[in-house]
């Protein structure tokens, strides 16, 4: 069987023309054990529950599991994963941004044999010039920093075998940044391309504000360069000042003292107590998100499913 996995949130005039569109491309792949849409209600404020209702009577294939409350998009990813019943699963937004047709493609090559096969999209004309400047500069710079390179331009739309769920459903850590879990699992990996289109219904769930919590998630998470780099950068000013010490005395001793150096002393305090600050916000980005992991709280909270069995959490 294979799983479309649809994080929800207010989306109610999304969700009829999604069901149309996907189910007859679902329907053209002659899975053997057929296909599901797995509706994930990320805590939605409009019909976009009943909305889902009506397409399960319909259609028993179409089912949701509603969280209860608005969790974000990774977590309804994770709760989508815990849920679904596929051998192989593919996250796919509501709003047809992300052509279905791809869908092909990707069972296509799952069936050569790849267990994850992303999606890249080959433009991003439709996202607008700084969305696509700083999502260049966030992968070059995720890429850098951390081990688990995330293929540049993939977003979570993607296919996933059992075995990759599988993985991902494992890992116990709250922040789920799932391109980066995904990046980690492994396994045989290829891409497919595909132009973006603009969204159909609704608005963006996305603002800048979101975007860069997302990204702090993503490189804390993926790398502990950041917290590192202060001890080096610590060395190479020590080392400097030593030297620049030795000069002062040897100055002193030839020419004598002197008071002047005012401006000197205010800049190097003032870059430093900037250089400190910086080091300290940084070890509060790691440590607060320690803390949320300690807490051990579960990702999501499923309120109420349908057509689908809740399952027990195991992380
Ligand atoms: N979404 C969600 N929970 C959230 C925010 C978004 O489930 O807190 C869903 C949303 O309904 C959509 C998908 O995630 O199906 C992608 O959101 P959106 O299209 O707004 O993001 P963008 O494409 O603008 O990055
Ligand atoms: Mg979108």
């Amino acid at each position: 069987m294979i799983t479309i996995l649809v994080p929800v949130k207010d989306e109610e005039e999304g969700i009829a023309p999604f069901v149309s569109r996907v189910s007859v491309i679902l329907d053209a792949l002659n899975e053997p054990e057929g296909w599901e849409i797995l509706f994930v209600d990320d805590g939605s404020r409009d019909r976009t529950l009943a909305e889902v209702a009506v397409q399960h009577a319909r259609d028993p294939r179409v089912r949701c599991i509603s969280l209860s409350r608005n969790f974000g998009k990774e977590a309804a990813l994770s709760a989508g994963l815990d849920h679904a019943a596929g051998r192989a699963v593919i996250p796919l937004d509501v709003d047809l941004q992300d052509p279905p047709e791809v869908i092909a493609d990707m069972v296509r090559s799952w069936r050569e044999g790849f267990d994850v096969v992303y999606g890249v999209r080959r433009n991003r004309e439709s996202d607008s010039l700084p969305k696509r400047l700083t999502a260049d500069l966030y992968y070059r710079a995720h890429n850098y920093l951390s081990a688990d390179k995330i293929p540049e331009h993939a977003g979570d739309f993607r296919l996933l075998d059992r075995k990759v769920v599988d993985v991902i459903r494992m890992m116990p850590e709250r922040n789920r940044f799932m391109k980066g879990l995904f990046a980690w699992a492994g396994f045989h990996q290829t891409a497919v391309y595909y132009d973006r289109a603009e969204r159909e219904v609704g608005t963006t769930k996305f603002n800048y504000w979101k975007l860069w919590t997302l990204a702090l998630d993503g490189i804390t998470s993926g790398s502990t360069l950041p917290l590192r780099v202060w001890s080096y950068l610590g060395g190479i000013v020590a080392i400097g000042t030593l030297f620049y010490a030795l000069y002062l005395v040897l100055r002193t001793i030839v020419h004598g003292g002197d008071v002047p150096g005012y401006p000197s002393l205010m800049v190097a305090i003032l870059f430093f107590g900037g250089v400190q600050l910086i080091s300290l916000g940084v070890l509060g980005e790691y440590v607060g998100r320690i803390l949320v992991e300690t807490k051990h709280r579960p990702i999501y909270v499923v309120r109420e499913t349908i057509g689908v069995p809740i399952q027990p959490v195991t992380r």
